[in-house]
């Protein structure tokens, strides 16, 4: 396993770095860098992956969309940065 970055970064710094940071909930302590180079994005990359709350658009619950999964949607399978999960793990299993 590869480690840590030792140096934390602010909430703030975290949302400066990504326009849609703004406008989510997220979990500063989860922050890792992440792999630019391996992103697909237009205008703007994402330089930290972190812990992101979001609301469930089929059954209005609350789900994290997870660090490690952000590294495996956005570095390995190259989705679009700005893309990102509308429902939960368990909804998006049933509408399969
Ligand atoms: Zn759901």
């Amino acid at each position: 396993m590869k480690e840590k970055s030792p140096k934390k970064h602010s909430a703030q710094a975290i949302k400066d770095s990504y326009w849609d940071y703004q406008f989510v909930h997220f979990d500063p302590g989860s922050v890792e860098e992440a792999d630019i180079a391996k992103q697909n994005f237009g205008a703007m990359a994402r330089p930290y992956y972190v812990d992101i709350i979001y609301k469930c658009r089929r059954c209005k619950d609350e789900f994290t969309f997870e660090v490690k999964e952000q590294k495996v949607w956005y570095e390995e399978f190259g989705f679009h940065v700005d893309a990102h999960p509308v429902n939960c793990v368990d909804c998006r299993i049933k509408v399969r």
